[in-house]
């Protein structure tokens, strides 16, 4: 049977020349980058060059990246971080509706604890209204959290502009821009942001690897305690495979980034295309203007995207589901709810999303499957549109 992956944004394979890299740094190059002798100097020499490797593809500095484990702890850090620097100066934070779990749980933390949060809505393409940013800025903001592309709909906001607001009130702005590496250019001069996430295991890297980028000069509290590294910002013994394997998935994603723009974007509209041209009833959701160029949201309508995951499944083929229903929770996605997408049609829905190693075969294979699965289940479902509902 055909293996099609089609999860990109969920995780990346670690490409070969990655792999490459980190060998050495488990066995003959395992020093500890703190230690003063030739062993600890060449793995430390190893974390500054993935440093200037990772700085490179964002536009900074080198001292303007600081490693950890993921894009997660890099949100957590960002956020709490600010909050505790600046506890003194206000409680207001400003983030949107539709943020990654390691933003919003960080910021219901925060709520128990007596900040109070501003959720910004997003409009029918899948972006924040600027003003509704505006007016909702009080003299006791001290944040603005506003996530570069989202990782279920995969739309761009305007980075750009939100910062220029934010520096205009003197407030920080911070980005989760785990989705935006390596697929959108980044430029964090350009752009002006004062903190931004980053990830490795979506840029083709190793997992439990991340950085959060701290604008040169701006001053936060720390949020893991304990040694000195990382400019004794960030303790804990660096991993240093993973940050050798993050600085080369970096370099690779700066180097190769215009084909693989190329690429991803041309097999994500013909997915896209023959979906909605071949399959009734469906709907793209999100604007395809300024997207990830991988990403394919689409509600298939009377059915259930949990139905079609398993069954696809079933013919070697990953995708995940736009609602987050686990054993735990059935909760429909935060991301659709927050675009206008009706409950039942948001059960109906999935994304799919491309990478370096899809091919135009496997997008066939995806779609020939997908029409016989959806007609299928369109025959089964009580709720089909001829049964009158
Ligand atoms: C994957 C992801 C994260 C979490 O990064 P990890 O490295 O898996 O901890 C955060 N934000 C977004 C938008 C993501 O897609």
């Amino acid at each position: 049977m055909r293996n099609v992956y089609l999860d990109y944004s969920a995780t990346t394979p670690v490409k070969e020349e990655v792999l490459k890299e980190m060998i050495p740094y488990f066995t003959e190059k395992f020093g500890n980058p703190s230690s003063l002798y030739d062993k600890g100097l060449e793995a430390k020499d190893a974390v500054n060059h993935a440093r200037e490797q990772v700085a490179a593809l964002i536009n900074a500095e080198p001292r303007e990246v600081f490693f950890t484990a993921g894009g997660t702890e890099a949100d957590n850090w960002a956020v709490f971080g600010v909050c505790d620097k600046l506890k003194e100066k206000g409680n207001h934070i400003i983030t949107t509706k539709i943020e990654h779990h390691a933003m919003l749980h960080s910021c219901d933390f925060l709520e128990k604890q007596g900040f109070d949060v501003t959720y910004l809505d997003i409009d029918k393409d899948g972006r924040v209204d600027l003003d509704q940013l505006k007016n909702s800025i009080t003299d006791k903001t001290i944040l603005i959290s506003v996530m570069m592309i989202n990782n279920e709909i995969g739309t761009l906001q305007p980075i750009k502009e939100i910062a220029e607001i934010a520096k205009a009130h003197k407030i920080i702005f911070h980005t989760d821009a785990v989705q935006a590496l390596g697929n959108v250019p980044i430029d964090v001069k350009e752009l002006g942001v004062d903190l931004m996430s980053m990830s490795s295991h979506k840029i083709y890297g190793p997992k439990g690897e991340g950085a959060l980028f701290i604008r040169k000069g701006l001053r936060i509290s720390n949020y893991l305690h304990g040694g000195a590294q990382e400019s004794g910002r960030r303790a804990g013994t660096e991993n240093l495979t993973g940050i050798v394997g993050f600085g080369k998935a970096a370099e690779l994603a700066r180097v190769h980034f215009d084909e693989h723009v190329k690429h991803c974007s041309e097999l994500r509209n013909y997915l896209v295309d023959r979906v909605l041209k071949e399959i009734p009833d469906t709907i793209l959701n999100g604007t395809m203007d300024g997207r990830h160029p991988g990403n394919a949201n689409i509600t298939f309508k009377y059915i259930e995207g949990e139905s079609i995951l398993l069954l696809l499944n079933q013919f070697g083929i990953s995708v995940s589901t736009g609602s987050a229903c686990s054993s735990k929770s059935l909760e429909p996605s935060h991301v659709l709810t927050a675009l206008g997408v009706p409950v039942e049609m948001i059960h109906g829905t999935v994304r799919f999303t491309v990478g370096d190693f899809t091919t135009k075969e496997d997008i066939d294979y995806v779609v020939d499957s997908l029409k016989n699965i959806v007609t299928k289940l369109r025959e089964l479902s009580p709720i089909n549109e001829k049964k009158g509902w």
